[in-house]
């Protein structure tokens, strides 16, 4: 038995066996072999093993996505059995006598390097596909486990740090809690999962090479500890500790289907926060009067290429539809920072959460954007649809995306294509848009505030540095007084302003983000229940 210490970034306790993923960006050792023979059958091993993941691929992305977007995975497939990449590997680990993880490793560089520098642009859009084949094929050769959970039974997850596009790909039935030796308690990762229900820790010291998949974990999300290999009794313990969390669980169903509304009379909205489409039934699931945030940058993660207008438009009309008469803010793409995806090709930057992100991607690469705009007009049919925009500093920046949301219609318009002009309201993440906010109010139709960017710029402190989390004060007054301004003055110009980060979720500040009449909270789907509880027990009057 081992017991490890780390910061809780979500309660609860869960135990089940562990699964260890280790990190894309893996070093590839190069050692001497004695017998090609034996590599080149373990390499035709790992092929075999790729093909069989990349089929499974195949066929879930069909029952998903559909044929447009499943057909990588077939030609992922296909480029495997490719003569000239197969040829490469093999000369390599021949002539050089050298392991078969550094032949491919060697082939994948050189070939992605090589479409990367054609004319064409299919071609060129060929190296992230190398380099992916490339990358799986070694981690199979290392023996890694796959994002693809189909055939594991639910896990502790064990990492050394995930990003959000490796998140976005596991199968979420699958996780039973996640253990990370790195990582910020503000990062997406501790928000994926608050958003599931289930413990995680961060910092956790462990040696992630030395633990076997399939070991049994205990992670106990309220005292922050990890155990590994527990004794009977801790088990035993742990398994009671389980069916309590389970019977509060269960008491809290009580308080669906009531009101929220406080003692003396107060009500505010509580929406879910959501990051793809199957989270709607989290939403549902606790009850949520709305979706206030969807993350619709999560439909660009973990894949090779751009969501297509109509993969999105089905993805924003299916959530707007399993919501019926609830209202669903759907935010425009707020990738760069931390959310990155190889094919957008942001390259590297000296401060990324100070860069080029959100809607300067949108505003500057207008074609990615009218996309997601023509498909979020075409779902506003058939539902309660809002769109937000991330990240504004200014007035002028919100009068550009309304051009850009005209030219988006007339397109629509010309072609006869039924669409819908929702409300429009951005989020207010930036200390700018905080102190301009009177301005900002008159042109929009709500605001919702972003705290854990807008923490992150007025304490100048990066939200996935976990050296600085000692320092992050999200109770900071010069949080909440920004928070009530804002409040006035949406309120001051007849608009809605509600909180969709993080904080909003925290109990300690309900009352207080009540006395702001704050009109609306948007927390993770498991917070729901909670925060009806406390908003009932509350008074607001003296
Ligand atoms: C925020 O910044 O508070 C927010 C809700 O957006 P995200 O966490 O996705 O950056
Ligand atoms: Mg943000």
């Amino acid at each position: 038995m081992k017991e490890y210490h780390g910061k809780s970034v979500y309660k609860g306790i869960a135990m089940g066996p562990a699964l260890v993923l280790h990190s894309k960006d893996q070093q590839v050792k190069r050692t001497r072999i004695e017998d090609a023979e034996t590599e080149l059958a373990r390499l035709e091993q790992a092929k075999q093993a790729s093909k069989e993941q990349l089929q499974r691929l195949y066929e879930k992305a069909m029952k998903e996505v559909g044929e447009t977007s499943a057909a990588i995975f077939e030609v992922h497939q296909m480029m495997l059995e490719d003569e000239d990449y197969l040829e490469s590997i093999e000369n390599i680990v021949r002539t050089e006598m050298i392991n078969a993880e550094y032949a491919v490793a060697l082939t994948g560089d050189n070939f992605s390097q090589m479409f990367a520098s054609m004319e064409d642009d299919y071609m060129r859009a060929r190296a992230a596909d190398i380099k992916d084949i490339s990358e799986r094929l070694v981690r199979n050769l290392l023996g890694y486990a796959d994002m693809d959970f189909s055939q594991i039974p639910p896990s502790v997850i064990v990492a050394d740090d995930l990003t959000p596009s490796e998140t976005v790909q596991m199968d979420k039935k699958k996780m039973l809690a996640f253990v990370t030796v790195h990582g910020s308690s503000n990062s997406h990762t501790s928000i994926l999962a608050r958003m599931m229900n289930i413990p995680a820790l961060i910092g956790v010291p462990v040696s992630i090479d030395e633990i076997e998949n399939g070991t049994e974990v205990i992670v106990d999300g309220a005292e922050g500890k990890a155990i590994f290999d527990p004794d009977e009794d801790i088990r035993e313990k742990a398994k009671e500790q389980i069916r309590e969390a389970e019977e509060k669980q269960r008491l809290l169903q009580d308080m669906k289907g009531k009101e929220n509304v406080t003692l003396d009379g107060r009500k505010v909205n509580l929406y879910a926060n959501i990051g793809s489409v199957s989270d709607v039934g989290y939403a549902l699931e606790n009850d949520a009067g709305g979706i206030g945030l969807f993350r619709s940058e999560f439909l660009y993660l973990g894949r090779n290429d751009f969501p297509s207008e109509e993969e999105q438009f089905q993805a924003y009309k299916q959530v707007v539809q399993t919501m019926g008469e609830k209202k669903v803010i759907i935010r425009t793409l707020d990738i760069g920072a931390d959310k990155q995806a190889d094919y957008f090709n942001l390259g590297k930057e000296d401060n990324p959460a100070l860069g080029y992100r959100a809607i300067r991607i949108c505003l500057t690469q207008t074609e990615i954007f009218k996309t997601q705009l023509r498909a979020l007009l075409r779902a506003a049919v058939y539902g309660n649809l809002s769109i937000m925009y991330p990240m504004i500093i200014a007035p002028e920046e919100v009068k550009q995306i309304y051009g850009i949301v005209s030219e988006v219609e007339e397109e629509l318009k010309c072609k006869d294509i039924p669409y819908r002009l929702p409300e429009q309201g951005i989020m207010i993440e930036t200390p700018a848009a905080v102190m301009v906010s009177d301005e900002l109010a008159e042109l929009v139709d709500f605001f919702s505030i972003g705290t854990n960017d807008l923490t992150q710029y007025t304490l100048a402190i990066d939200r996935q540095n976990e050296k600085l989390d000692a320092f992050y004060n999200p109770h900071h007054r010069a949080i909440l007084r920004m928070i009530e301004m804002v409040v006035n003055n949406a309120h001051k110009a007849g608009k809605w302003a509600g909180i969709c980060g993080e904080l909003g979720a925290d109990p300690e500040l309900t009352e207080t983000f009540l006395k702001m009449s704050v009109d609306e909270l948007s927390v993770a789907p498991s917070m729901i229940l909670n925060l009806r509880e406390k908003i009932r027990e509350t008074r607001v009057t003296n």
